[in-house]
């Protein structure tokens, strides 16, 4: 009878994975499609300095509207698109996309750029950002390029070449994310990164949470220490705010100051004042 039960088990099990696994090979099937279909779109998160709240620049992040599915979630599909490869022509689709929209603003406010592992050590990537920024006529100082650190262990000499290569092109690198993962403090000194994002789980009980405050005070003095702006992610609360405005933390991005959206929302940031 135990035997009978394990076994009922086990078929639930094969089927549970079974059907997890078509489901993701229906997922890949269609992103193959979605840039064609044009399913792919971007919407853009103000980045704000703490100061003042003014709006120094946009993230643009990925949104996949699926045909039957509707919106689908960047951690969702783009582990997927990672995994199949299929990042490097959606990456290129993205920072296409981000630099034209952004080389049209009358503004000159910055864009932010998610890239992927594979497309930082993929050849062609330095010479791909080479010729969006031309074709679009974007000043590279206005494109950062954000990295998280999982992106640098695959190869490091790798990543620091290309790295290296990318900013001779004038662009700025930004580490996302900072904090997870496999965080080595000396990988903000042996890359040459222009600005440190703290991930948003240290911010969110900042001030309830003396351990995660301690934890935003400690990357706030190494980005001092390493002359590096900071920024803090997922900031919801005025409280939030506050606190980092108080700690000397120069930007800030999260629903408190603007929810990612599409750029028609923004008209009035990205058009030229009077
Ligand atoms: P990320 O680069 O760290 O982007 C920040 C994420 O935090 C975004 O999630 C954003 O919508 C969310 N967020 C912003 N403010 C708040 C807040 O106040 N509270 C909370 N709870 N969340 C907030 P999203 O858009 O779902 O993207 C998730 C991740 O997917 C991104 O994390 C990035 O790693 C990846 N991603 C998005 N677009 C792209 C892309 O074009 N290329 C690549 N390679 N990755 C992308
Ligand atoms: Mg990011
Ligand atoms: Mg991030
Ligand atoms: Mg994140």
């Amino acid at each position: 009878r135990a035997k009978a039960e394990g076994r009922g088990t086990y078929r639930l099990f094969e089927a549970v994975m079974g059907e997890q696994m078509r489901d993701r090979r229906r997922l890949e099937h269609d992103l193959r499609f979605a840039i064609a279909r044009q399913e792919l779109s971007l919407v853009y998160q103000p980045l704000a300095r703490t100061s003042d709240r003014e709006v120094v620049g946009f993230e643009a992040l990925l949104r996949w509207n699926h045909r039957e599915r509707g919106s689908i979630s960047p951690a969702t599909f783009i582990p997927i698109a990672e995994e199949c490869g299929l990042i490097l022509q959606i990456g290129e689709w993205v920072l296409r996309e981000a630099c034209r929209e952004a080389a049209g603003w009358e503004q000159p406010l910055s864009v932010a750029v998610n890239v992927s592992a594979a497309q930082l050590h993929s050849q062609q990537f330095v010479q791909t950002t080479r010729d969006i920024l031309a074709q679009t006529g974007l000043p590279p100082g206005r494109l950062e390029l954000e990295i998280t650190e999982t992106a640098l262990i695959r190869d490091p000499g790798r990543a620091l070449v290309m790295l290296r290569q990318l900013k001779e092109l004038g662009v700025r690198i930004a580490m996302d994310d900072f904090g997870t993962g496999y965080s080595s403090l000396s990988n903000l000194r042996a890359f040459p990164f222009d600005k440190i994002k703290i991930d948003a789980s240290f911010i969110k009980s900042v001030n309830l949470n003396r351990q995660a405050a301690t934890i935003v005070r400690a990357v706030l003095g190494l980005g001092r220490g390493l002359e590096l702006p900071v920024l803090a992610e997922g900031v919801e609360t005025e409280e939030e705010l506050a606190f980092l405005s108080a700690e000397s933390c120069q930007q800030a991005q999260g629903y408190l100051l603007g929810r990612p959206q599409s750029i028609q929302m923004f008209q009035h940031l990205t058009r030229a004042p009077g």
